[in-house]
């Protein structure tokens, strides 16, 4: 849809989960010139705003000034007035427990055209994360969602009807935190039996959520002794017996920033599994690769037992010199291949080369190994390679007895992230995904304003580097892949989180 100048948008932002802001949802917040958004709206939903928009925090956050219902009102109008997309962006569904109906009513008063887009209500999506059915046939035929708190801010002033919900199968408290052990009691008073399956629900959707199962009777003991917090729902009825933790898969990825550091082509496939799993990925390449001119007259002069690959650099920019100078796959006729890794073989494989000898790990020091057991002193070793951390490999093989030539067919370079992606950054990152020693340089070098992320390298060398320039990484996979390197990252922040119930 598209969005109109001078309108507000009371724009539902779901329960957390990134994935379940709708569609009309997320383009909106993408056209969005001011966003007026409080506390429970999606994080991450935010960042879908433009880089020029304004976000502004009208929040109710415990202890801190916030601006009153008439104020928000008022900004609401003043800021369509002044011709903007507004976008007021709420937690779960504007409507419900939202006050989206008086903003909306205030805006029609003033003259400002409003629209409301509905959104995945708590109410509905934090029982299912949990695996609770809302409804069951022949179980739970009804559902009524109340909110805990009672006071004139909300419709009663004197609380629930405890009566009217004694006769619905699954009741939904949400605000109810703060409100267990009286709201339980109420229940219990207006007839439903205290052995009736209760369960809370905390950050429904979101990483870190929590799951606490009981009944009337123990509910608000066992939220007390798991310290659950706000946001929660409490869902009282049959069903309530049936949740478990595992219902939905919540990557602890889902709503994270990640900033990726590799060059646009290895960026690609890291960035789309990072969105797979809910999380954004924010992408500023902090080294590109050149291939050089190369002289392969070395090639033809002498005879080479063995090729050594160790990056995938090294076979493409080896096999562009071959394809420079007029020749093809038979310059190689006669040698030996020898790969760092699988997917250095699985490149070699794509031209039409098959790889003598593939290292178990994507790692120098494992290279070596294998090779040097097959090497006889004296044997000649190519070795098409980058300018920078060539010489371990050299090192290596050299102390095994080969003869070694460094045929240097690729430069690395640093590169500073763009303005547009500095911002991006500026934003808060959660994460940084390193990838090689060069790119940890190239971030210190362009003092990259990564705060205090998270630090993932793919493997110990860039690790190694990370720390000697004064970073702590704390996430190192032992599966050297981007599919290693999230899941270790998961694990990392899941430990963070602390032990889920
Ligand atoms: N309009 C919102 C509700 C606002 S009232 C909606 O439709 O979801 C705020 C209450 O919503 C919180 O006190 C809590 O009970 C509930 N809530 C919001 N997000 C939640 C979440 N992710 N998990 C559990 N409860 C949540």
């Amino acid at each position: 849809m598209r969005a109109v100048s001078g309108t507000v948008y009371l724009v539902g932002g779901g329960p957390g989960d990134p994935g379940l802001l709708t569609l009309r949802g997320a383009a909106l917040m993408r056209a969005a010139e001011v966003v007026l958004y409080d506390r429970l709206a999606p994080r991450a939903s935010l960042r879908l705003a433009p880089a020029g928009a304004r976000l502004i925090d009208v929040g109710k956050a415990p202890g801190a000034a916030a601006l009153t219902q008439e104020q928000i009102n008022q900004l609401l109008i003043a800021e369509a007035l002044a011709g903007h997309v507004v976008v007021r962006l709420k937690g779960g569904d504007p409507y419900v427990f939202g006050r989206g109906w008086e903003e909306g009513a205030a805006c029609a008063e003033a003259g400002v055209p409003w629209q409301v887009v509905p959104g995945v209500s708590s109410a509905l999506a934090a029982p299912a994360a949990a695996g609770i059915p809302i409804t069951l046939r022949g179980v739970a035929r009804s559902f009524a969602v109340v909110t805990a708190r009672s006071g004139e801010e909300f419709a009663a002033s004197d609380g629930p009807d405890y009566h009217s919900l004694a006769g619905i199968d699954t009741v939904v408290f949400l605000m109810a935190r703060e409100r267990l052990a009286e709201v339980a009691a109420s229940l219990v008073l207006a007839g439903r039996d205290a052995a009736t399956p209760a369960a809370v629900v905390e950050r429904g959707t979101q990483p870190g959520q929590r799951v606490v199962v009981g009944t009337l009777r123990t509910i608000a003991r066992d939220a007390d002794s798991a310290g659950i917090e706000a946001p929660a729902v409490l869902v009282v009825g049959p069903t309530a017996a049936l949740a478990s933790p595992s219902a939905a898969h919540v990557s602890e990825l889902a709503g994270m920033r990640i900033l990726v550091t590799r060059p646009p082509y290895a960026a690609a496939p890291l960035a789309a599994e990072i969105r797979s799993r809910g999380g954004e990925a924010i992408e500023a390449p902090l080294i590109r690769i050149e291939y050089a001119d190369v002289d392969l007259g070395s090639l033809r002069s002498h005879s080479w037992q063995w090729i050594v690959f160790t990056s995938l650099h090294g076979v493409r920019g080896f096999w562009r010199a071959v394809d420079r100078h007029g020749w093809d796959a038979r310059a190689l006729a006669g040698m030996r291949i020898a790969a760092i890794g699988p997917k250095t073989a699985g490149t070699l494989r794509s031209l039409g080369l098959k790889a003598d000898l593939i290292a178990p790990e994507h790692r120098a020091t494992s290279l070596i190994k294998v090779l040097a057991s097959e090497i006889s002193p004296g044997e000649r070793v190519l070795f098409p390679c980058g300018t920078l951390a060539r010489e371990e490999t050299a090192l290596g093989l050299r102390r095994a007895g080969a003869v070694v030539e460094e045929l240097v067919v690729y430069r690395t370079s640093p590169v500073a992230p763009s303005g547009a992606a500095l911002r991006r950054i500026a934003r808060g990152i959660d994460a940084v995904l390193l990838h090689s020693p060069s790119a940890v340089r190239s971030l210190i070098e362009n003092d990259v304003p990564i705060g205090d992320a998270v630090i993932a390298c793919i493997g110990p060398t860039t690790a190694d580097e990370a720390t000697r320039l004064g970073l702590r990484p704390t996430v190192v996979p032992t599966v050297y892949s981007d599919a290693g390197l999230l899941d270790a990252l998961e694990s990392h922040l899941q430990s963070t989180h602390g032990a889920m119930a």
